[in-house]
């Protein structure tokens, strides 16, 4: 059968290249980066050098690089170690709707201990208002953490301005770049972020690494305790085969970055008007600024994970929301955000495409979509129109 992975947004698959450049530290250079001996100098060699590729790459100092485990783990990093360290400043935080669960529920943590935080709203496209960040912030701000580009609909938010508005209020600001880094700037003096965190298993590299550049001037508690490496902010052996093959996917990433971008732009905005050709659909988040690989459309009448699943016996792999409210079976805090009737909200797909996407993956998907929709549409109980739904708003 046939395979369309359409889910890149969920993780991608592990680049043959990225491989092979791990593969030796998976066999024969099995040192502890820690230990004295060449073996081990081998290995902690290895790990400055991904270091310094990485810190190229995001036009930082080596030291301002610090690998995790996970995008998660650089987010949670970020957010309750920067809060905590810096609490005697202020208690005052801010952060958005729409952020990923790994930054939200840092943040709903950070309120019980004590911390308060301004969620700032979106409008109906998925973007934040700047002269609403500006009137949040306060005396008592210390942290705001913006995502750079959504997860579920993919917009993207104006990271300079929103870097420039904190700079000139002293407040530190923190952007998740983990769905970014295959399509956008990751420059961190050209974005002027103070925290950016980035992951590895989205940009064709290994799962469980992530990244978390962290400008120097910035202080951080840790959330790892134990024997003090990446400059005592994550304590633990080093994953050193994952932290190998995740610089090596970056680099790969930053080297296709503009002819992937524009290639995948005209395949997404062909597969947006397809789709939109069909009756009661409607595009979820911004048309323009929104990632090249992301397609997010609500089905009316339609509840998502019946075409997830019916798309999968075809051989077609796409999602509802993210990962993690999929397991939930709750309908997703991105799509409530944007203000979406809830019947919209129960019946959104996203595709996420990626570097093998051909317009022929996509043609096989529309020609097996369509006779799904059709027939889940004449199964389900409610037949309302869009208009209808959307004028009652
Ligand atoms: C995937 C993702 C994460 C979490 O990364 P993990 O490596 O799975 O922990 C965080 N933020 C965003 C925007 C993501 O897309």
């Amino acid at each position: 059968m046939r395979e369309v992975y359409l889910d890149n947004a969920a993780t991608t698959k592990l680049d043959e290249k990225v491989l092979e450049e791990m593969l030796p530290f998976l066999r024969e250079k099995y040192g502890n980066p820690s230990s004295l001996h060449s073996k081990g100098q081998e290995a902690k060699n290895a790990i400055e050098e991904s270091r310094e590729k990485v810190s190229v790459i995001l036009n930082s100092k080596p030291e301002e690089i610090i690998f995790t485990g996970s995008g998660t783990e650089s987010d949670n990093l970020a957010v309750l170690g920067y809060a905590r360290k810096n609490q005697e400043k202020g208690r005052h935080l801010i952060t958005t709707t729409i952020e990923h669960h790994a930054v939200l529920d840092a943040f709903k943590k950070l309120e019980k201990e004590g911390f308060e935080v301004t969620y700032l709203n979106v409008n109906s496209e998925g973007k934040i208002n700047m002269e609403e960040l500006k009137d949040s912030i306060r005396e008592d701000t210390i942290l705001a953490s913006i995502i750079y580009a959504n997860n579920e609909i993919g917009v993207i938010q104006e990271i300079k301005e929103i870097s420039r508005i904190c700079g000139e209020n002293n407040v530190t600001f923190h952007t998740d770049a983990c769905q970014a880094a295959n399509y956008l700037e990751t420059d961190v003096e050209e974005l002027g972020v103070d925290l950016m965190s980035l992951n590895s298993s989205k940009i064709y590299g290994p799962k469980g690494a992530g990244i978390l550049y962290k400008s120097k001037g910035k202080e951080l508690e840790p959330i790892v305790h134990g024997g003090g490496q990446e400059f005592n902010f994550r304590s633990g052996t080093e994953n050193v085969a994952n932290i190998i093959g995740m610089a090596k996917a970056l680099e790969k990433a930053s080297k296709h970055r503009q002819e992937e971008s524009e290639r995948l732009k005209k395949l997404r905005d062909y597969f947006i008007n397809e789709l939109l050709k069909m009756e009661n659909t409607k595009l979820n988040g911004a048309k323009e600024d929104r990632l090249p690989n992301n397609i997010n459309v609500s089905f009316l009448n339609i509840e998502g994970e019946s075409v997830i699943l019916m798309l999968s016996e075809e051989g077609i792999y796409a999602s509802t929301g993210s990962a993690c409210s999929s397991n939930s079976l709750e309908s997703s805090h991105v799509i409530k955000a944007l203000g979406l009737p809830a019947e919209l909200g129960h019946s959104s797909i996203r595709f996420s495409l990626g570097k093998d996407t051909t317009k022929e993956d996509l043609n096989y998907t529309l020609e097996k979509l369509r006779p799904v929709i059709k027939k889940l549409r004449q199964m389900s109980p409610l037949n309302k129109n869009l208009s209808e739904v959307l004028e009652n708003e």
